[in-house]
């Protein structure tokens, strides 16, 4: 499999060259194609493996297909990520995959200030990661409405449910539109993230590696 054998948008293809990636990696190859068609896609993966271009390329692709205006307090697309780390390095990836696209990029966490936060989320933004304490925080000081969400990832899943997110992940569900894409990531698929998985997701494609 070649990365132009999915359709890509040209744009997307050159940042990919740009990062030096040849070919797609196993989860790519077997997520992306789902991904691109709306599907939901419920895929066991580690780090490491190119889990975040798996969901991140067609994101960007399904949006730039799809433009469009920016709408205050919300976003496109929720990236829900269980650190502060990790939620930067999805947020990089994005911005770096999408270099060629007029998307943008934000990255909400907890443990600093939110005033800066509120004050970026207030013009509205395309894609978001968040960690889900403090984006429950942002949507409690009405600084941010999830009512306009097209696609849902949810990252690291068993990492969430060991750092007790659990009520808040339940809870930002219940904030989400029914008509929605969800992509569910976990490195291991217990009963319990099983049970998780089947509230985000509806009739996803199931992928390992
Ligand atoms: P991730 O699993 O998303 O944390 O990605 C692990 C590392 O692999 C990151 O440094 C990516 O930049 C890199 N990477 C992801 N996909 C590819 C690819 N298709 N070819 C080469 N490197 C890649």
């Amino acid at each position: 499999t070649l990365f132009t054998d999915f359709g890509l948008a040209q744009p997307i293809l050159k940042a990919l060259a740009a990062e030096g990636y040849e070919k797609p990696t196993p989860i790519q190859a077997q997520t992306i194609p789902y991904a691109l068609e709306g599907r939901d896609v419920c895929g066991i993966a580690q780090t490491g493996t190119g889990k975040t271009a798996a969901f991140a390329l067609p994101i960007l692709h399904r949006l730039d297909a799809a433009p469009r205006a920016r709408i205050r307090r919300s976003c496109r697309v929720l990236v829900l990520s269980p650190t502060r780390e990790l939620s930067g390095q999805i947020a990089d990836s994005f911005r770096a995959y999408g270099r060629n696209l007029k998307l943008s990029t934000s990255v909400v966490f907890g443990g600093v200030t939110i005033g800066k936060q509120e004050r970026e989320l207030a013009p509205g933004v395309d894609i978001l990661v968040a960690t889900p304490g403090r984006l429950l925080d942002l949507v409690d000081r009405k600084a941010l409405s999830l009512r306009d969400v097209e696609i849902l990832v949810l990252d690291e899943a068993d990492q969430m449910l060991d750092l007790g997110f659990i009520h808040a992940l339940k809870r930002i569900v219940t904030l989400l539109p029914k008509e929605r894409q969800s992509l569910f990531f976990s490195a291991t698929m217990p009963k319990t993230i099983a049970t998780l998985a089947d509230a985000f997701l509806r009739d996803p494609a199931k992928v390992a590696v």
